[in-house]
């Protein structure tokens, strides 16, 4: 599974997530090669955790 940190993820998925959007843990970051506050969990607009793992967040090609 990739995981990225805030900004990567912002800038891989084309979106401007802030650090209150999102759920962090540190992982190993693929964009900066390092470890970070990754992006594990994305709150909806209510801030309602979305239930999907990122994993099939990203499979949509
Ligand atoms: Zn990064």
């Amino acid at each position: 599974m990739a995981d990225f940190c805030l900004k990567c993820f912002n800038e891989t998925w084309n979106k401007n997530l802030t650090e209150e959007q999102v759920l962090l843990c540190t992982d190993f970051c693929e964009g900066c090669a390092e470890e970070k506050p990754c992006v594990i969990l994305v709150y909806d607009d209510k801030r309602r955790p979305c239930k999907f793992k990122l994993t099939s967040f990203f499979k949509r090609k």
